[in-house]
């Protein structure tokens, strides 16, 4: 069994790798290897996930928000003794695919965990958006953001999207600002889609954008055309106990009972302090 470890660059991290590699039975390689152990975030993650799209992933959550991580720091036995032991389960998650035209019928196709956005972060955007070739709207704005369900709790939720159960099959096309006045008129909220349905942006004229794909960004001159869909490639996410969604959500955006008390108490001693 051959083996990759990406890890944050941070003490706890290297502290866990160190410990992996010396009671791990496998090969430590970085040609085409069975496993990544991809230990800190969920930044770590997606560059996992970028960089050995074939392998499965053991994520380790060491602090951060981690919502892809299956394994969190105190299950560092578990895991080992899970590729040790062949023990582990798979949860596999569909990516999603975006192809990039420009003028000059270059094309570059990449795949998404989270999302995919394009923005003109200087002059705005002028994009008509098809949905599996039907016409919705004539855009003008900074931009769009396009996620998975996993993405959903992203860039996406800065957006104000929808925050999406990972049980829906589906994608979600997000407006990044876009102008609403007496002469532009766009949907505005978050549009939620049947994973079956394919997003097309094309520009009204050649344009200079980034397309970001999760961690990766490229630098479009002559921007043509976008689209967006799932065409069946999917990354190997390995668990031993799989968190349910909601868990998962109180985890990552500490929304609990505690989070409030503790406000409170936080509100109080200011009021005290104050007067
Ligand atoms: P990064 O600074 O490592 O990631 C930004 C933050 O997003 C980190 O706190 C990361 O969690 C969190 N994150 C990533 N995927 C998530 C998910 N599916 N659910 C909840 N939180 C998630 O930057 P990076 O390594 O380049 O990562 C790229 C990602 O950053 C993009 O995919 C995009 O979603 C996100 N991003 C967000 C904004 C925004 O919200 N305004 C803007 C640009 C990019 P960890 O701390 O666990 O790594």
């Amino acid at each position: 069994m051959k083996y990759i470890i990406i890890s944050r660059d941070d003490a706890k991290s290297k502290q866990i790798e160190n410990r992996i590699k010396s009671e791990i039975n496998g090969i430590y390689c970085d040609k085409n290897p069975d496993f990544v152990i991809a230990i800190g975030g969920d930044g770590t993650l997606l560059q996992a996930a970028h960089l050995y799209p074939n392998a499965t992933i053991f994520g380790i959550h060491t602090g951060h928000l981690g919502f892809y991580c299956n394994y969190m720091e105190d299950d560092l036995d578990l895991l080992l003794s899970d590729i040790n032991n062949n023990t582990f389960k798979i949860d596999e998650i569909e990516e999603l695919r975006c192809d990039i035209l420009d003028y000059n019928d270059k094309v570059i196709t990449n795949y998404a965990l989270n999302e995919v956005t394009i923005v003109a972060p200087t002059r705005t955007l002028r994009l008509d958006v098809e949905i599996s070739g039907e016409y919705l709207e004539f855009f003008r704005g900074t931009g769009f953001c396009i996620s998975t369900p996993t993405g959903s709790t992203a860039y996406n939720k800065s957006l104000d999207g929808s925050v999406i159960d990972l049980k829906l099959k589906c994608l979600q096309l997000t407006e990044i600002a876009g102008i609403n006045s007496n002469a532009y008129r766009t949907l505005s909220s978050p549009l939620v889609l049947a994973a079956d349905k394919k997003i097309t942006l094309n520009a009204i004229k050649p344009n200079d954008v980034f397309v970001t794909v999760d961690n990766l960004s490229y630098d479009i001159k002559d921007f043509k055309s976008l689209n967006v869909y799932y065409d069946g490639r999917k990354v190997k996410m390995a668990y031993h106990n799989l968190e349910s969604f909601l868990k998962r959500i109180n985890r990552t955006f500490s929304i609990s009972k505690e989070w409030f008390l503790w406000r409170e108490i936080f509100l109080l001693n200011c009021f005290y302090y104050y007067f």
